[in-house]
């Protein structure tokens, strides 16, 4: 065998030893199987890298294109961003776009953020107040108003958070900030939701059609099905860009991402999913999970000593079974091939539901959830 096929053959073989998404026994992943239209994208961009707009300005032009789509997508054709390599990344961009473009040092931030919320202001020397949850695990946004004061520099809001899909009232702390009269700078990561809320009927306002959202994470290699690693970033206007926009000594162009070398193989697949499934298709794969959310919901009430940590609003279900402890049923879930996780607050087993999960896993899944319940 040549050293070519030697090779490939030791990663198939690599592959095949974890699960696939087709298999349908993933529920604990918020990415999903990517299109072939992407990988095809990915391909024909893999030697190409976004920094280096000199060269590659139509990997620039691409990515414009695909920050109009989510832009017009989040009510604000003129908002401005980058493909960063995932909510993390965005995150972090977003809380330093905010330091730099004022002297205050505070951010609110629900208990339910993201950990990469923290890890953000841990590393840009922010001092996190943190907001208490309601009894349906959203921001209590009275607990903000509360905690608002002439130090907070912004807030940062979660719309389907990683742990129940929760969608903290952005609207009403929106509200807030007008009623407070101070500059505070509103993030909401959309990291999971933003490909998810849009196309909710009825919808749920949580995006720049709100006078102070300043800025948002909504990653596409979550539920907008693009290949990994493709998530973004969406600042209300280019000019909080001004702050930490640079001119590389050796290079012929300005720069404002918090990344250097940047994917463009990664941009192409995004440009392709986007553009390929378009916004009829996003309503349909989600109109899809949110069927088999509900499905899973009125098959879980059929079962005894199993409850919902809370009704979904999206497609996160978090189920808590009473008199077992839930990580054994993990554990024996874990046997029959579901890969699903436990949540610590509350203490609940965790499924998503995303568009490789069809109804028949769905059914197959409550069955074996029966017996390793019984
Ligand atoms: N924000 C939220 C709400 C998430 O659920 C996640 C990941 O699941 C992230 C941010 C981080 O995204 P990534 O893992 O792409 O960095």
């Amino acid at each position: 065998m040549d050293k070519e096929s030697e090779i490939l053959e030791r990663l198939r073989g690599m592959r095949a030893g974890d699960p696939k998404f087709e298999d349908g026994k993933i529920l604990s992943s918020v990415s999903t199987k990517p299109l072939g239209i992407a990988i095809e994208a990915f391909k024909i961009f893999a030697d190409t890298n976004a920094l280096d707009t000199h060269i590659f300005s139509k990997v620039e032009e691409l990515e414009k294109e695909c920050i109009g789509w989510i832009g017009n997508l989040l009510h604000n054709r003129l908002a401005r961003g980058y493909i960063t390599t995932g909510g993390t990344e965005a995150n972090i961009f977003a809380l330093w776009v905010m330091r730099e473009n004022s002297k205050k040092r505070q951010i609110i931030v629900p208990r339910s953020a993201h950990y990469s919320v923290e890890r953000a202001a841990n590393l840009l020397g922010l001092e996190i107040i943190p907001a208490a949850l309601d009894e349906n695990f959203k921001a209590d946004a009275g607990d903000i108003e509360r905690n608002i004061n002439e130090n907070t520099l912004g807030i940062v809001l979660t719309a389907g958070t990683s742990a129940l899909g929760a969608v903290d009232p952005v609207e009403d702390v929106s509200d807030l900030i007008s009623n407070s009269g101070e500059k505070i700078f509103l993030h909401v990561d959309a990291a999971f939701g933003g490909f998810i809320i849009p196309f909710l009927k009825p919808g749920i306002r949580f995006d720049f059609e709100l006078e102070n959202v300043t800025s948002i994470t909504i990653d596409p290699h979550k539920m907008g099905m693009a290949p990994i690693p493709s998530g973004a970033v969406l600042l209300k206007n280019d000019s909080l860009l001004d702050k930490i926009t640079i001119s590389p000594p050796y290079l012929p162009f300005k720069t404002n991402t918090l990344s250097g070398t940047r994917s463009g193989g990664a941009i192409a697949a995004t440009y392709a999913t986007l553009n390929y499934i378009g916004v009829d298709g996003y309503e349909k794969i989600v109109g899809g999970c949110m069927e088999n959310t509900k499905l899973l919901c009125s098959e879980l009430s059929k079962l005894d000593c199993v409850e919902k940590a809370a009704e979904p609003e999206l497609n996160i279900v978090g189920i808590m079974v009473s008199g077992s402890d839930n990580s054994e049923i993990v554990k024996k879930l874990g046997k029959r091939g579901w890969k699903v996780s436990l949540n610590e607050k509350p203490k609940c087993i965790r499924v998503v539901v995303m568009p490789h999960t069809s109804r028949e896993n769905i059914l197959c899944f409550i069955d074996d959830l029966r017996e390793c319940t019984g």
